[in-house]
């Protein structure tokens, strides 16, 4: 916790980037309250990916302020780091340590870079991986899980680490449709428990059941911003509604 960003989760403030000449986001303003859960939509290439990878440094920014639950990202490293813990993130490719179990996957961090002992990290992975229902593949190797099994073993070790904020960029694309659900409902149980949440999702159902707000992106910038009752239901945007009628 800082002093900056008026207790705000995150805010970003004229956040511009250009990866070369290509400017890939443009005067991005955002802000998340505690708690607050925002889907974000948009086109192929509109710089979701980049939006959320920037809240934690995985991509810098050039332009504007992004201040992550009071901290300031500048490359100062010991900021950097502070960022990072408190700042889950699961993406498409779950990326879990094929070679280590799952628990083993889950205590990894735990143990080497918060130096939790290793029976309280174990603890704690076993909580998150009744969380998520597979507590019974704790000994199993990822290559023996179900795609939908390994994504929710990356939401449960995301959780292990305790983030305030979890950022999600399109964790159920990769999955076979009859996974996705599984993976949704977590990530639903998740927000019921007051997560800040910040997911790039197609999956309009879930938008619809647990966005506070959802923000739709093209060419970089954000250029429409609603509930999802007057997102989906009443477009602004000339943008979102070719958007919308092409996903929906
Ligand atoms: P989205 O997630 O909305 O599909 P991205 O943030 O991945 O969009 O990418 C936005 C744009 O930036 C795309 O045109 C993409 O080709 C480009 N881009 C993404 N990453 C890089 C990179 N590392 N170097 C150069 N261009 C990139
Ligand atoms: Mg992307």
């Amino acid at each position: 916790m800082g002093d900056m960003g008026n207790g705000a989760a995150l805010e970003m403030m004229n956040v511009s980037k250009w990866y070369g000449q290509f400017q890939v986001l443009t005067d991005v303003n955002l802000t998340v309250a505690k708690g607050e859960r925002i889907v974000i939509c948009g086109p192929s290439g509109s710089g979701k990916s980049t939006l959320i990878r920037c809240v934690n440094r995985l991509e810098e920014h050039q332009r504007g302020r992004i201040i992550v639950d009071g901290i300031e990202l500048t490359s100062d490293l010991k900021n950097i780091d502070a960022v990072r813990s408190e700042v889950g993130m699961c993406f498409q490719h779950f990326n879990l340590f094929p070679h280590l179990t799952i628990l083993e996957n889950c205590t990894l961090a735990p143990i080497n870079v918060r130096r939790t002992p290793r029976k309280e990290a174990e603890a704690l992975a076993m909580h998150f991986l009744e969380k998520v229902r597979i507590p019974d593949q704790a000994h199993k190797y990822p290559g023996q899980l179900s795609g939908g099994q390994q994504q929710r073993v990356a939401i449960a070790r995301s959780l292990c680490m305790r983030p305030r904020i979890m950022l999600f960029d399109e964790p159920t694309s990769a999955l076979d449709p009859e996974m996705i659900s599984e993976v949704l409902d977590t990530m639903v149980g998740l927000a019921e428990e007051g997560m800040t949440m910040l997911c790039v999702t197609h999956e309009m159902g879930f938008a619809r059941k647990v966005a506070d707000r959802v923000i739709f992106m093209d060419a970089g910038r954000i250029v429409e911003e609603n509930t999802p009752e007057a997102f989906f239901g009443n477009p602004q945007n000339e943008r979102t509604r070719l958007f919308l009628s092409q996903i929906l």
